[in-house]
């Protein structure tokens, strides 16, 4: 289970998600770590927070080794709620699969690289997680072309 505030209570905190904040984002984060990545252990005090607005990173996750702890950190940007709900799924479930993947995390390494072959759609893809993927899909498209928009 990702840490928490335990002044907190998560299930209170699910109907109310009208309001993006970084105890939603942990919401969104324990949601998907409990429904489909419950057999990762987790090893380590994981964070996640909005940072700064980033047009093109959307996510990240990072490994604080003087503390050992991970931080997951999110694109303000994605606070917008007509940015559709698995958008941010997907990118906290990207981390996640980094994190199961041993980067960023004090896991062990699987693979050389941490995009190495198309590994992470194979991780999302094996978790029943490929609706998120879709989704993304769908999002970045339109995304992408607004971009280009607004460079014209
Ligand atoms: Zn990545």
């Amino acid at each position: 289970m990702p840490i928490y505030d335990s002044k907190v209570s998560l299930s209170k905190l699910r109907t109310a998600d009208s309001k993006r904040d970084d105890i939603w984002l942990l919401t969104r984060l324990d949601y998907l770590w409990s429904n489909f990545f419950s057999d990762v252990s987790q090893d380590n005090p994981i964070f996640i927070a909005f940072g700064r607005y980033s047009k093109y990173r959307l996510g990240s996750i990072k490994f604080d080794r003087s503390n050992k702890k991970s931080y997951i950190t999110i694109t303000a940007m994605f606070k917008d709620t007509s940015i559709p709900v698995e958008v941010v799924d997907h990118t906290i479930a990207h981390e996640l699969c980094h994190y199961t993947h041993g980067f960023s995390s004090p896991k062990e390494q699987m693979h050389k690289f941490p995009h190495h072959g198309g590994v992470i759609q194979k991780e999302l893809s094996d978790r029943n997680l490929k609706y998120l993927s879709i989704a993304y899909r769908s999002w970045i498209r339109k995304y992408r072309n607004l971009l280009k928009e607004e460079r014209v």
